[in-house]
């Protein structure tokens, strides 16, 4: 790898903007696939926003018919990047658990009813067979439950510094602390992209920027309704009954995750309303909060007072109104592509997308997962808009 030197002209056949686990897939895929001169930007080091790099969950108990699909079809590249030996992946099957009261209850069996349609392996519980499965937890207000024993684990670092290794490999330029500040349109197209004391000349972008995604589309003219949410997560020594093979549950009713973590409990809560922005409440009420809730379904949780966190973990989220990702040709600019929208999922899908999204910059059309329905059109009124992700799951 060159790294040319600042005021240097650079011309790239595609420019990447951000270095995590979504444009770096994303430009590995495009030198697959003979493009010649790929460029990654980004603002920060490489990985630098890729939140939960001890583990990150993959899942196909969804609510949405894309979802499921996205993930269905990222798993061949989950399935060989486990088999690497060399590569300690941190790979957990302990799968995923939801469980829901009487208000949740209509929408998980629905999404259920969607999983068993599309051949997912989850199984619906209810009764007495809900404690069977989750002995540790209280159960009152628990009516409904479902387990998707495939779901699993792994850490998403070592995903992303496999990927970093390949692009080096093919010869990408990975620029990093190379914040982009402006991208020159003429005529509706794309011209260059500038950090920084760099120009690089290009007709195609990629914008992968994550929660920074939508700043990006605007540097270009464009806009789209990507917001960054804030997300918070504490850590405290896992209580003996909850097992290191404890699914993640998610509790519909207090809004609460839970998951026995390398002998940590990692616990988190799903916020009560949409929070955008950049800023975390990691104040020691805040924690509090989040913990009374999780200490009503654990009641060994309940009992760690006062709450003394190991660590505490924040990251954004990025989110569409619709819930689903926004990925695809921009629709007023031509050679820009969005890759955003994720909402807590970017590392499960990025297969699928990344792959995808490369395809359709290289060769004009998608082979791997047709993106039509997540294009950014939807929210220009030019496309009808997407079904609609249940945001329960
Ligand atoms: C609390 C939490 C839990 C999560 N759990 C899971 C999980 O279990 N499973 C799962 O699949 N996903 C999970 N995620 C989501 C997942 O981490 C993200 O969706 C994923 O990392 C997104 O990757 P990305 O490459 O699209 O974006 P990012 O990792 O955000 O990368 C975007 C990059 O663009 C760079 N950038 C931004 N602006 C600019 C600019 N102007 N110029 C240059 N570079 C720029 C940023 O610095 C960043 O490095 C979780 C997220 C959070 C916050």
């Amino acid at each position: 790898m060159t790294y040319p030197q600042n005021g240097e002209k650079i011309v790239a056949g595609v420019v990447v903007i951000g270095a995590g686990i979504t444009g770096l897939q994303t430009a590995w895929h495009l030198t697959r696939l003979g493009v010649r001169d790929v460029v990654v930007v980004e603002r920060s080091y490489a990985g630098s926003e890729l939140y939960g790099r001890f583990s990150a969950g993959v899942r196909r108990q969804f609510g949405s018919r894309f979802e499921i699909e996205l993930v269905t079809a990222s798993l061949p590249f989950f399935d060989e990047f486990l088999k690497i030996p060399e590569i300690k992946a941190g790979y957990e099957p302990v799968g995923y658990a939801f469980l829901a009261g009487e208000n949740d209850r209509a929408g998980l069996y629905r999404s259920w009813q969607l999983q068993q349609a599309m051949g997912v392996r989850s199984e619906w519980l209810v009764g007495s067979r809900i404690k069977e499965y989750f002995p540790y937890i209280e159960s009152a207000g628990v009516v409904a439950a479902t387990f998707g024993p495939d779901d699993f684990w792994l850490n998403p670092w070592t995903v992303h510094q496999w990927l970093l290794q390949k692009c080096k490999e093919a010869g990408v330029q990975v620029f990093e602390h190379c914040p982009v500040t402006s991208i020159e349109v003429k005529d509706g197209n794309i011209r260059a992209v500038v950090c920084p004391g760099r120009r690089i000349e290009t007709s195609k972008v990629v914008n992968a920027a994550g929660a920074r995604a939508r700043l990006v589309q605007q540097m270009a003219g464009s806009d789209v309704p990507v917001e960054p949410s804030p997300r918070v997560k504490y850590l405290v020594k896992a209580p003996s009954d909850l097992p290191r093979t404890m699914p993640l549950i998610t509790d519909l009713v207090t809004g609460t995750y839970v998951r026995n973590e390398g002998g940590e409990a990692i616990v988190g809560v799903k916020p009560l309303t949409h929070v955008t922005g950049y800023d975390y409440d990691t104040s020691q009420a805040a924690l509090e909060s989040m913990h009374h809730l999780a200490g009503l379904r654990y009641p060994s949780l309940a009992k760690i007072k006062p709450l003394e966190p190991n660590r505490v973990i924040t990251g954004l989220y990025d989110v569409a109104p619709d819930g689903l990702p926004v990925v695809g040709a921009d629709p007023a600019v031509k050679g820009l592509y969005l890759a955003a929208g994720f909402n807590g999922h970017g590392v499960m899908f990025s297969p699928a997308i990344a792959r995808s999204v490369a395809e359709l910059v290289a060769l004009g059309q998608t082979e791997t997962f047709d993106l039509a329905p997540l294009s950014p059109a939807r929210f220009s009124g030019k496309q009808k808009e997407a079904e609609t992700a249940l945001h329960l799951l």
